[in-house]
C-alpha cells in the first residue's frame, strides 16, 4: 500500500554502488565486505546488499542470524560474515542459512565443532583476535592456547583470520599501528600451528581511509559505503569522493504567522525572535530525528536552510521561515539536498552529540523506505 504520510527517506543506491567501486579503489583494488548490519544502517539492508554485490563487493556482513537469514530469504547468494557469535542455539539456524560465523570462544568452538561433525562436513569459520578492541575476540594472552585447540575441531575450517580497531577514526593516534603489530604477531602464531588461511581482514572503513596498512585483501565497510563520515573532522567522506545515498523529506503541513515573542512547542524553549513565518512538519522523534538536537537543526525549504525551533516532538517539528511564507504541501529536506544546499547527517550528529552511524540508525521502521 502506498503511503499516506508525506515523511519518506529516499535512499539512492547508485551513491551505494559508485561508493562500493569508490572503497575498492581507496584500499588499492582490495574486495569490499559489504556491511549491512542493522538494516543496512537504517538504508534498508536487502536493497543495499543487492547494490554492493552488483558494485562488486564479494562478502557481506551482519551482526546477527537474523540479519543473515533476511538477505538468504531475498535470494542474496553471496558470502555472509556474522561478526560476532550468537548464543550457541543459533547454530543450526546459522549453518542452515549458510552463514560464516566468527570464532573467539571455546564454548562456541566446541558446539561448532560438534554441529559439523553431524552434519559431516566442517563450518567455515573466521577467527578473531582481540588486539585491543577490547569487546569480542580471543584475549592476547590466549592466543596461542586456542590456536592449539582449533587444531582438535576436525569439524572447523578457518577460512579467514581477523581483527577490528578501535580507534581507526584518529589517525594521528599510535593505537592502529600497536593493534596491526599485536594482530602480525598473531598471525604469526597461526602459521606456526599450521592456520594460514587465504583471507586476513582487519580494517572498516576509517582504516580503508586512513591506514593502508589494515588494508590487507578485504576490507569490512559500513559507513563510508553511506557515503558517511567515520569521525566528523578526522576520517571523513566526502574528500575522498564517497556520497551520501540518504535523503530524507517530508512536506509542510501547517503554517502559520506569529508574533514576535510567539513561543512554540513544549516547554517553550523557544520564542519568535520578530514577526514571522513558522511552519509544522510531520516528522518527529519517533521519526528519528534526535529530541537533543532540539533547536540545533537546519532544514531546507525553497532551497533555503531554516532553522529548527522548539523541542522536537513524538511525530511533529517546527521550523522558523522568518518572513518566507511556507506552502501547505511544500517540500522540505531534512537531510540531502534541495537546489544548491545540502543538509549533511554530520550536521546532525553534530547537533545532537553522537555521531553518523547513530542518526542513520536512528531512523526508525516509521518512516517508509524508498529507491532510486
Ligand atoms: C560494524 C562493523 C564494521 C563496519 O564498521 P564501519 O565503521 O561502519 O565501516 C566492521 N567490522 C566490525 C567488526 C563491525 O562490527
Amino acid at each position: 500500500m502506498t503511503a499516506v504520510r508525506p515523511t519518506v527517506a529516499e535512499v539512492d543506491l547508485d551513491a551505494i554502488r559508485d561508493n562500493v567501486r569508490t572503497l575498492s579503489a581507496a584500499a588499492g583494488g582490495a574486495d569490499v565486505c559489504a556491511v549491512v548490519k542493522a538494516d543496512g544502517y537504517g538504508h534498508g539492508a536487502v536493497p543495499v546488499a543487492r547494490a554492493a554485490v552488483e558494485a562488486g563487493a564479494t562478502w557481506l556482513a551482519v551482526a546477527l542470524v537474523e540479519e543473515g537469514e533476511e538477505l538468504r530469504a531475498a535470494g542474496l547468494e553471496a558470502p555472509i560474515l556474522l561478526l560476532s557469535e550468537p548464543p550457541p542455539s543459533g547454530i543450526d539456524r546459522l549453518v542452515a542459512a549458510d552463514l560464516t560465523p566468527t570464532l573467539y570462544s571455546r564454548r562456541f568452538g566446541a558446539a561448532l565443532d560438534e554441529a559439523g561433525r553431524r552434519r559431516g562436513a566442517p563450518v567455515t569459520v573466521h577467527v578473531k583476535a582481540d588486539t585491543g578492541m577490547g569487546r569480542v575476540g580471543i584475549p592476547e594472552d590466549d592466543w596461542e592456547g586456542f590456536l592449539g585447540a582449533l587444531g582438535g575441531w576436525d569439524g572447523l575450517h578457518v577460512g579467514a583470520l581477523w581483527t577490528h580497531l578501535a580507534r581507526a577514526d584518529e589517525p594521528a593516534l599510535g593505537t592502529t599501528r600497536d593493534q596491526l603489530d599485536r594482530f602480525e604477531r598473531f598471525l604469526d602464531l597461526a602459521g606456526r600451528c599450521g592456520i594460514d588461511p587465504p583471507l586476513v581482514h582487519a580494517a572498516n572503513s576509517a582504516a580503508t581511509l586512513a591506514h593502508p596498512r589494515a588494508h590487507r585483501r578485504l576490507v569490512r565497510t559500513g559507513i563510508a559505503m553511506y557515503g558517511l563520515s567515520p569521525n566528523v573532522g578526522e576520517v571523513e567522506a566526502a574528500p575522498v569522493g564517497l556520497r551520501p545515498a540518504l535523503r530524507l523529506v517530508t512536506e509542510v503541513a501547517f503554517a502559520k504567522r506569529v508574533e514576535a515573542g510567539t513561543p512554540v512547542s513544549y516547554g517553550h524553549t523557544w520564542q519568535a525572535p520578530r514577526a514571522g513565518w513558522v511552519a509544522t512538519l510531520p516528522v518527529g522523534y519517533a521519526d528519528g530525528v534526535p529530541r537533543r538536537a532540539s533547536n540545533r537543526l537546519e532544514f531546507l525549504v525553497g532551497g533555503r536552510r531554516v532553522a529548527q525551533v522548539g523541542n522536537v516532538c513524538m511525530d511533529q517539528t517546527l521550523v522558523w521561515c522568518d518572513d518566507q511564507e511556507p506552502s501547505p504541501g511544500e517540500e522540505v529536506v531534512l537531510i540531502g539536498a534541495q537546489g544548491d544546499e545540502r543538509v549533511r547527517v554530520e550536521e546532525w550528529a553534530e547537533a545532537a552529540g553522537t555521531i553518523t552511524y547513530e542518526i542513520a540508525t536512528g531512523l526508525t521502521r516509521r518512516v517508509p523506505r524508498t529507491y532510486r
